[in-house]
């Protein structure tokens, strides 16, 4: 096992290039910064788990095709409902 240095946490490591952050969504390394990432006060280096791409994935508002269920009956079925 080796003995990391300094490892601030399991989902941050640093490169070359810089501190990168691991999302938690697509499971890709991304620079650990307010571009790839949103800032959270609460999140592991202060940025929300998931990348921007993810956290847009996520917002897509799919709900939105509400499919038209006007099949709604006006009258309880009191009438003619017989059995
Ligand atoms: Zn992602």
């Amino acid at each position: 096992m080796l003995t990391a240095t300094h490892v601030p946490h399991p989902r941050l490591r640093e490169t070359i290039d810089g501190l990168e952050k691991l999302c938690a969504k697509c499971e890709e390394w991304w620079p650990a910064d307010r571009e790839f990432f949103f800032s959270d006060p609460e999140g592991v280096h202060r940025l929300f788990y998931c990348c921007k791409a993810c956290y847009r994935e996520q917002l897509d508002p799919r709900r939105l095709e509400r499919s038209p269920a006007t099949s709604i009956t006006p009258f309880p079925s009191l009438f003619g409902a017989r059995a």
